[in-house]
């Protein structure tokens, strides 16, 4: 049987039907049927392969959910089960990071839609190892941005021991950073949200933020000189980063989870005077993925999403690059 999916056959182009044949169930396999699935901005980036890897054609999505149809014998997985799948579907599980519980930075990892066939699809087969079952509370719309958007913000804050009371910064309130604001609400932090849209003040506030500072205005960003224990950036903007270390305390982090365009310029000094710490983050382990899910669930954390039939997948993604979505677009099967 072939699987029904929508893809991009060279860069930059729309979307169209194509049908593939899946590869044979492994032992270890899954295959999931598909109820929803995310856009994220690094789907666009393959689509345009502004990343010169994309091979095409290229069936994008990685914020699946779904419900298990078959499983491998030796797949802890049954038929029936509700699951998410994020952007990595495969690890080597044998190298250091590997062992260390640490597969989201396993050089020999594959992504769920980078020479495999994604979730813009009816049905896709992957590992089950990287497949996840999704609490019973979370509803499946909302909780598909949180396998990969989710786990994106959630994982440095776990890994940096983010903690109740911190001062904690978030910039780019987007499908990543609205989902940072409750994380971190949900965490005890008090938290400022930074933004560039006047139009999402009131929407910051309500989903966690303290306080909202333009971050289109120098004076208002300075005014939170020395603040921060730990800021993290979402925006994959080429952003005033100088200005935004001189909100850090001393030892305070700056963690990056939006890739800047071009070279991060820092005068050294800035980075030995108050030991501060710059660092980046990517996804997160399947531990990590685990924790996101459980936490929400827990929480009451869900992804404020708009829907729209796999049908018409060529403009939702229209509204995602237009960045008219609040603040995460989903599509339905
Ligand atoms: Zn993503
Ligand atoms: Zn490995």
């Amino acid at each position: 049987m072939k699987f029904a999916a929508f893809a991009a056959l060279a860069a930059k182009q729309s979307l169209l039907p194509y049908e593939y044949e899946p590869a044979a169930i492994r032992p270890q396999d899954v295959e999931v049927q598909i109820s929803h699935c995310g856009i994220c901005h690094s789907d666009l980036h393959l689509i345009d392969n502004d990343w010169s890897s994309s091979p095409y054609p290229l069936v994008p999505g990685h914020e699946i959910v779904g419900t298990v149809t078959a499983a491998g014998d030796r797949c802890r997985l049954a038929a029936g089960q509700r699951v998410g799948v994020g952007w990595q579907r495969s690890a080597c599980f044998d190298c250091e990071q590997c062992r260390a519980g640490d597969e989201n930075l396993c050089a020999r990892q594959e992504a769920t839609c980078v020479g495999h066939m994604g979730g813009f699809a009816r049905r896709i087969r992957l590992d089950g190892r990287f497949v996840f079952p999704l609490p019973e509370s979370l509803e499946a719309a909302a909780a598909a941005p949180l396998l990969c958007a989710g786990v994106t913000v959630f994982a440095p804050l776990r890994r940096w021991g983010v903690a109740a009371g911190a001062q904690v910064g978030v910039i780019g309130i987007g499908g990543l950073g609205h989902l940072a604001l409750q994380f971190l609400r949900a965490m005890g932090c008090e938290t400022t949200a930074f933004t560039s849209s006047p139009d999402k003040r009131a929407a910051a506030e309500r989903l966690g933020a303290r306080h909202v500072v333009s971050s289109t205005s120098v004076r208002e960003i300075r005014a939170n000189a020395g603040r921060f224990e730990f800021l993290l950036c979402t925006a994959p903007a080429r952003l005033d980063f100088i200005t935004y270390l001189q909100t850090l305390k001393p030892g305070g982090i700056l963690c990056l989870v939006g890739a800047p365009p071009g070279l991060l310029q820092i005068p050294a000094a800035q980075l030995l005077a108050s030991q501060r710490v710059i660092c980046g983050s990517d996804i997160g382990s399947r531990s990590a993925i685990r924790e996101t899910l459980a936490f929400a669930a827990e929480h009451g954390i869900a992804a404020q999403v708009e829907t729209a039939p796999l049908a018409d997948v060529n403009a939702a993604l229209q509204r995602v690059r237009e960045n008219r979505v609040r603040y995460r677009m989903v599509l339905t099967n």
